[in-house]
């Protein structure tokens, strides 16, 4: 009816408004503060380009980075009750977890996949930290028994990937228990004589890091990640002291004999590959010498046959 209200506004509206432009395009670096677009995080693994701080990295991308070619196939995860306790703070548990779940596409904080590292097998099991934290409930200490079972089953190696903040508080007791069940897990494959990695990732801090993230033969992290038990905060608060600088990240880690290496993302893959060379290799890659005695112990002992070197 009235011309002003039904057209003269809209295409004044239409003028004035901003232009919407998605909010998930530009990343904020947490280490230099520079402004990244996603195009180019993507590209270079969600690494800074500017001071090369590892951003977290969502389970999908994790898992098509570590495989040989990104070839892998997730398996589907064991269901777990929802909610068990009907727990409530602010907003219902399982209502989180509905926000969680449309928010990342995942059904939980964990993804398990098969496939080729270096050409041998391997089960590796990803933390998405998008998901509530990456904290550690039912569904994922159940995914993690799933894929130990799997890679004892196929004879491969199991690789864990934690990116978490421990467990899953909403699950109380049931949450905590996991810590037991995955370190039993772990030591299944062990005892089957396969290997068992992890990367340690931005952050991998409380029940997580109390249980099976510890557990590694070979403990792998990635520059800069915390890893921890409590938060530094905290013992800050406990012990009424200053921490000293870097700690808890995994270069102070590393030179405190905590991890094996620190490995940038980009060379994960090709790290991984020459480990499980190294581990599964059935024979020993040069010819087995004996190594020359001390003269007064070779002496003493002729029937030692020939040394190495004096034929
Ligand atoms: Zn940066």
């Amino acid at each position: 009816m009235n011309w002003l209200t039904n057209f003269v506004r809209p295409k004044i509206r239409a003028l004035v408004r901003k232009t919407e432009v998605p909010d998930n395009l530009w990343h904020k670096c947490p280490s230099c503060g520079q402004m990244l677009f996603h195009r180019d995080l993507e590209a270079n693994l969600h690494l800074c380009q500017h001071c090369g701080c590892h951003l977290r990295l969502p389970a999908k991308k994790r898992l098509a980075m570590l495989f040989d070619d990104g070839v892998c196939t997730a398996i589907e995860l064991p269901k777990t009750p929802a909610d068990p306790l009907r727990f409530r703070d602010r907003q219902r548990y399982s209502e989180r977890l509905k926000d969680a779940q449309n928010k990342t596409a995942n059904g939980d904080a964990i993804q398990v996949a098969h496939g080729k590292i270096g050409g041998h097998g391997a089960v590796v099991a990803a933390f998405d930290f998008e998901f509530m934290g990456g904290s550690m409930g039912m569904a994922v200490g159940e995914a993690l028994v799933a894929a130990a079972k799997l890679a004892v089953l196929q004879q491969a190696a199991l690789i864990a990937v934690p990116a978490s903040g421990g467990a899953r508080m909403q699950e109380g007791i049931l949450s905590l228990m996991q810590m037991p069940r995955t370190t039993l897990a772990v030591e299944d494959v062990k005892e089957a004589g396969l290997p068992y990695l992890v990367i340690l990732t931005d952050p991998t801090t409380g029940g997580v890091t109390a249980s099976f993230a510890m557990l590694g033969d070979v403990a792998i992290a990635e520059p800069g990640a915390v890893v921890g038990f409590a938060g530094a905060r905290v013992i800050a608060e406990t012990i009424r002291e200053q921490l000293p600088d870097g700690f808890q990240r995994a270069e102070y880690l590393l030179d405190h004999g905590m991890v094996d290496m620190v490995v940038p993302r980009h060379r994960l893959r090709e790290t991984l590959a020459r480990l499980l060379d190294l581990l599964r290799r059935p024979d020993p890659p040069a010819e087995v010498l004996r190594l020359p005695l001390p003269e007064a112990a070779g002496a003493a002992s002729h029937d030692d046959g020939p040394r190495a070197g004096q034929d």
